[in-house]
């Protein structure tokens, strides 16, 4: 709740714009009939908080939109702080004429980042790998419920770009290098705003999504000819008409037809092959946002500029002004200069070179989107959803995310899953460090390596499991004695820009996670877990490695990772990037003419097969415990009896999950688990589950009993109770 009170109290009005019961569009026209054009033009107006001379100016400009970039955070940056920072910005927002509250905005890119405490999610690049659209949306409701519950109902996500240079620094905050899979990935969308028509929009648990960057952002080449090797995100995109339209374009339809309610111009460039223009910034490129989003896609949200982007158009601020609103952008991230931004914009009207039609069309989508979230009725963050914040639901959605994006590149001799009796020896960089695990956009701009909030590392995951586990990270603990080798090897955190600053901005291992791994696998078996934003070269040690995961940027919930290598959940991530063998293969995309790569797109072995052959080698053990055990005999019995079932996942999963689960029982019993592990019989049995009811009993359960918390909360008692007699069935 707000500190002080609104100067004036909206209720006092009569007016028909802030008349709930009216039809968002009779409002919209009764407010923007009101305003004047100094009014309109602070509506288009997002300054960065940080940037406010003083609080006051959020009146006096009349500013319509304040963000926090990347680590512009409250002190202490806790849930309660960041809505109690928002509702005294919407404080001062009331203290206008009109009392229009301020759209507030976050990159909350994989859940609420920003946050000390909250639910981070693996970035997108692992949710590519987990090709599970449902489940894309279930991280996007995370998201938002986190987000909204600190009163911020804007998100700048998801990038919907499709990456096609790994080089490229944001190559994690994409879903992958193939269109079709980032447009089913864009569940996420409605996940986070809820129905296409923005009805739910209103919810204390959605946000407004943004997709972004329009258009061609994944296209960029490495050394792209804008200078400096950072702009290689903001270079120039060239591609062929029709590759524009299939590869870059298709994505944002999708976003549309979803309902997006914003759009992000990309800094890119694209140059159309072909054609006599040359590279045309995103930001005054007429044509396609003009031409092609809002009219022939029909996009009816609003349009942000990215950060102080219009600056970088050719001529004078002016110039940049006039450019950028006329070819569609309604809202301009300006992050330290409103004030000029606001004059300027008011001068190019006045004198006739923006049409006023043109800022009454960008203002009405901008106060349709205000509301539609409401914000009118409840500018205010609902605190009582606070709890709601890295809580366990939320989590455990965090933990499914991070086992399902991995991916099982290698697997020899079926070294995976690991019987959690092995004697586990763990090393790499990226093992035991939280911060290293989240990437980019967490906490800071850059991410950070440590303990930078909270969550499992991968090595506490693995402990969880197997707490004697040693953990060297240079691998200088003595080797001798282990069974196993878990080496986690990666990248550094960054963001934008190309890459792994610290590490050199190359796809390589650094010398320290290589030694780390020569170690250990030449003394015992070993699996390598790459913990990265992107694919990294790994020919040159693959000969030593008898296991190998791609594990991307797993989030705060390390747990999952370890879930899927001691084979509590099966692996069934699949490439969403080609894994190329050298850096300088790149770009390279699944359909290119030479294709050769480490592993292709799509690539991912699973483990069922692992876990059948594992089932076997207990079962003969068994037979010949057999003689001198009883218990052990029935559990052989009944793991031959599941064996037999040739379809796991089809109608004969029912009977072999029964004969799964009994052979578990008679192993308790036996309490010998020195050869057959128990935990893979109980982990193959979950797995048929999984594959029969479509997801996890755990997860089933859960995800019942929220829904059922939102239910009751919405009223509708009657099948909450429904929902949750249900779960407890499970
Ligand atoms: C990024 C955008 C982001 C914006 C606001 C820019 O640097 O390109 O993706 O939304 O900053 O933080």
């Amino acid at each position: 709740a707000p500190t002080t009170q609104p100067v004036v109290v909206i209720d006092a009005h009569d007016l028909p714009y802030l008349n709930k019961n009216l039809p968002v569009n009779k409002r919209v026209k009764d407010l923007l009939a009101r305003m004047t054009l100094a009014e309109k033009a602070g509506q288009m107006t997002q300054a960065e908080r940080n940037a406010l001379r003083s609080r006051a100016d959020i009146a006096s400009y009349g500013l319509g939109s304040l963000l926090s970039g990347g680590g512009s955070v409250p002190t202490p940056n806790t849930p309660a702080a960041w809505a109690a920072m928002i509702d005294n910005y919407q404080l001062n927002a009331q203290a206008t004429r009109l009392q229009i509250p301020l759209i507030y905005g976050v990159d909350a890119v994989h859940g609420h980042n920003n946050v000390i405490g909250a639910t981070i999610l693996p970035h997108n690049i692992g949710i590519g790998a987990t090709r599970d659209p449902e489940l894309s949306r279930r991280t996007g409701e995370v998201t938002a419920t986190e987000v909204r519950a600190t009163g911020i109902p804007w998100d700048f996500a998801p990038c919907v770009c499709v990456v096609r240079d790994d080089r490229w620094g944001r190559t994690y905050e994409g879903y992958s290098e193939d269109p079709a899979l980032v447009k089913a990935m864009s569940t996420v969308i409605t996940g986070m705003q809820g129905k296409a028509d923005g009805s739910q929009l209103k919810q204390n648990t959605k946000v407004l999504a943004t997709a972004k960057h329009y258009v061609g952002d994944g296209g960029t080449p490495y050394g792209s000819s804008t200078t400096g090797a950072y702009k290689i995100d903001q270079g120039i995109t060239e591609v062929t008409r029709q590759q524009l339209e299939a590869i870059h374009l298709d994505p944002f339809k999708t976003s549309v037809d979803l309902g997006v309610g914003t759009v992000m111009p990309s800094y890119s460039s694209v140059d159309i092959i072909g054609d006599e223009a040359g590279p045309v910034k995103m930001h005054g490129n007429a044509e396609l946002i003009n031409g092609v989003l809002k009219q022939r896609m029909g996009f009816d949200g609003f349009v942000i500029s990215d950060w102080q982007a219009i600056d970088q158009l050719p001529g004078d601020y002016p110039s940049d002004i006039r450019t950028s609103i006329n070819a569609g952008l309604d809202m301009i991230m300006v992050p330290t200069n409103y004030q000029g931004f606001t004059q300027g914009l008011i001068d190019e009207v006045t004198a006739g070179r923006v049409p006023q039609s043109r800022i009454d069309d960008a203002v009405s989508r901008i106060l349709t989107q205000k509301l539609k979230l409401g914000l009118f009725e409840r500018p205010y963050a609902d605190t009582s959803r606070l709890a709601s914040i890295g809580g366990a639901t939320h989590r455990a959605v965090g933990r499914e995310a991070a086992a399902k994006s991995q991916v099982l590149l290698k697997n020899d001799g079926n070294l995976l899953p690991l019987a959690t009796t092995s004697k586990v020896y763990v090393a790499g960089s990226n093992a035991g460090d939280l911060g290293n695990q989240l990437g980019g956009w967490t906490i800071s701009w850059q991410g950070g390596s440590g303990p930078t909030t909270t969550g499992t590392t991968i090595l506490d995951g693995i402990k969880q499991i197997v707490p004697t586990a040693t953990f060297s990270q240079d691998a200088s603990a003595p080797l001798d004695g282990h069974d196993v080798g878990v080496v986690v090897v990666g990248e550094r955190p960054y963001a934008e820009g190309i890459g792994d600053v610290g590490n050199g901005h190359d796809l390589l291992l650094s010398d320290a996670d290589k030694a780390a791994a020569d170690k250990v696998c030449a003394a015992m078996k070993c699996v390598v877990l790459i913990v990265s934003g992107r694919p990294q070269v790994i020919a040159d040690q693959l000969g030593e490695i008898d296991a190998l995961v791609a594990s991307w940027l797993p989030g705060s919930e390390g747990a999952g990772v370890a879930d899927v290598l001691f084979g509590k959940r099966p692996f069934s991530g699949r490439l969403p990037v080609t894994w190329p063998k050298s850096e300088a293969q790149q770009p390279i995309n699944v359909g290119d003419a030479s294709y050769d790569p480490q592993y292709p797109y799509g690539w991912g072995l699973t483990t069922q097969a692992a876990a059948r052959q594992k089932l076997a080698e207990a079962k003969k053990e068994l037979l010949r415990k057999g003689f001198l055990d009883p218990n052990s005999l029935l559990a052989a019995i009944s793991i031959d009896a599941a064996l037999r079932k040739t379809d796991w996942s089809g109608p004969q999963a029912t009977t072999a999950l029964a004969a799964l689960g009994q052979a578990g029982k008679y192993l308790d019993r036996t309490r010998v688990d020195s050869f057959a592990d128990s935990d893979a019989v109980v982990g193959a049995a979950r797995w048929i589950a999984q594959d029969q009811i479509g997801q996890d009993l755990d997860e089933a359960t859960s995800k019942l009993t929220s829904d059922a918390e939102h239910l009751a909360l919405s009223g509708d008692l009657s099948t909450a109770i429904a929902k949750l007699t249900t779960a407890s069935k499970l």
